[in-house]
């Protein structure tokens, strides 16, 4: 998506560790007309009107997925980490790796908000290493329903959780993908 990474270039900046910063514009302060494109380059990828629930996870998700949301007309759920928790049954559960912070999270879902019938689209902010996809993939196994695929902001595909999604058949779009990053360049993916 031409926009998207015009928007990279110009804003982004990369930290150490491999982390991209862009809280500019998409995670701290949000751009809303570029999350709006954002919202439409998804339903144009997405076509498919079997499409129940966009699923994501706290925190940065959770705006790009409702701007997408209303192009697709289904409800947002996203997954809550929790720092410990009681597994008291009401809750979908895994475990996340937070790639930015180093911690493992529990992460929820309440069993009410997702069930065998959906059908499900992930959208995230960012996919690394895959931890937090992965940990969505195994809420929407635990819940019995369907997943139609994952719809990513950024993909820095010098990492693995592209490849790992992509291996597992899982239609994955990625609306810019990294190549290479470092303090003074970027590269993308064609
Ligand atoms: P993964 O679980 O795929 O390793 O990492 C994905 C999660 O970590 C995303 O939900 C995102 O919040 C965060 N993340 C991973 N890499 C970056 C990055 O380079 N920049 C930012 N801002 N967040 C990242």
């Amino acid at each position: 998506m031409q926009l998207l990474k015009e928007r990279i270039l110009k804003d982004g900046t990369v930290k150490p560790g491999n982390v991209l910063k862009v809280d500019s514009f998409l995670n701290h302060r949000m751009d809303i007309g570029l999350i709006n494109e954002i919202g439409k380059e998804f339903r144009r990828r997405f076509p498919s009107d079997k499409i129940t629930k966009i699923l994501t996870i706290e925190a940065s998700g959770i705006g790009i997925a409702c701007i997408a949301a209303q192009y697709f007309h289904v409800p947002v759920v996203f997954a809550k980490k929790a720092q410990s928790i009681n597994i008291d049954g009401e809750v979908y559960h895994t475990k996340v790796e937070s790639f930015t912070h180093k911690k493992v999270y529990d992460v929820i879902l309440s069993r009410k908000f997702l069930d065998p019938d959906d059908h499900v689209l992930v959208i995230d902010d960012f996919l690394a290493n895959g931890c937090a996809l992965m940990g969505l993939l195994d809420i929407i196994e635990e819940a019995g329903a369907t997943l139609e695929g994952a719809g990513i902001v950024i993909e820095k595909g010098f990492q693995q959780g592209g490849q790992i999604i992509r291996q597992k058949g899982i239609h994955l779009e990625s609306l810019a993908i990294i190549d290479t990053m470092t303090d003074t360049s970027l590269t993308f993916r064609e």
